[in-house]
């Protein structure tokens, strides 16, 4: 009888891997504004639900926009040596072909784009776009930070460790990130050169990828099969967690990486929207702070938020 509930168990739905488990992209948003000089918090801090709420947008939006999904990620292990990869994007199309990046992801590329439009919005003294475009572009560097966005064995698929994904950046960032995490992180940086950013992110993200597979591997050869998981509600269904002393575990052995990704993540993320303004002149915010958004803007995040299924069914699992 006790097998045949836990086989029924079993059978439920194991909570799908969420980007930075949406918990994360939205911390990390947040806390990047406190990293602004005063001539931005005026900006951003009226807005601050807005930037928190909306660092998920792009994720939403892979399953309507076919073009969004390499926007996450890029497999580094399926270029040999990284020199050999063109930091333009141009070049790199020349080189390999739309088609080819496109099914590796373009993560390094899409973060300089975004960082453009930012500086376009800033120089147009755009507020909605400027809102709009900082908390999506602090999504995309937060998911280049994320050492399994930069693989191809992005969930463990291919070494048995499927789950993977979630584990990393969802489980383990929901226990820990809010009672052990040292989030405050100084203040935004000005960037020479995005591209050498961006590439550095995705460089490091890679190195890490081996260990973060390999370590979980390791903790689950010594781990009892029934200790390794946990039973939990989640919007009134009973799913399947890696279990919080498994997840303890693998933080320690990781010794501190997810938090101190997530801190890099913040950093990074403030940074980038600081060398915007920054390369856009530096426009005074204070005219902009009080304007409130048209209707038709508003409509446009509502619209995609209708479009959007609740987080934890199907569709709405965000792994690269
Ligand atoms: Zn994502």
């Amino acid at each position: 009888m006790r097998r045949l509930i836990i086989t029924a168990l079993l059978a439920l739905q194991t909570t799908p891997a969420l980007p930075w488990g949406f918990f994360g992209h939205k911390m990390i948003n947040r806390n990047a504004v406190f990293l602004l000089p005063p001539e931005m918090i005026i900006l951003y801090k009226p807005q601050l639900e807005f930037i928190t709420e909306h660092a998920v947008d792009p994720d939403k939006r892979r399953y309507a926009v076919k073009e969004e999904g390499p926007r996450h990620y890029i497999d580094m292990d399926h270029y040999h040596p990284w020199d050999s990869i063109p930091s333009s994007y141009n070049r790199a199309v020349a080189k390999y072909g739309e088609d080819s990046l496109a099914r590796h992801g373009i993560v390094p590329w899409w973060i300089q784009t975004m960082t453009s439009r930012l500086t376009k919005a800033f120089e147009l003294k755009d507020k909605f776009a400027i809102i709009k475009l900082s908390a999506e572009l602090g999504h995309y560097i937060s998911d280049a930070h994320v050492p399994l966005h930069t693989s191809s064995n992005h969930n463990g698929q291919f070494t048995n460790q499927y789950g993977i994904h979630g584990f990393w950046e969802s489980r383990v960032p929901e226990l820990f990130a809010e009672t052990e995490f040292d989030l405050i992180v100084g203040k935004a940086q000005y960037i020479k050169s995005v591209s050498a950013m961006a590439w550095t992110i995705v460089r490091q993200s890679a190195a890490a990828a081996d260990s973060v597979l390999l370590l979980e591997q390791q903790l689950n050869s010594r781990f009892r099969p029934d200790a390794k998981y946990s039973f939990e509600m989640r919007n009134g269904i009973i799913t399947r967690q890696y279990s919080t002393a498994y997840s303890k575990a693998y933080h320690n052995m990781l010794q501190g990486m997810v938090e101190r990704r997530m801190r890099e993540s913040i950093l990074a993320t403030a940074s980038l929207w600081y060398t915007a303004w920054v390369n856009a002149g530096q426009p005074n915010l204070q005219e902009l702070a009080g304007r409130s958004f048209s209707e038709k803007e508003l409509e446009e995040w509502q619209e995609l938020s209708r479009q959007w299924k609740e987080p934890g069914l199907p569709g709405s699992s965000c792994s690269n």
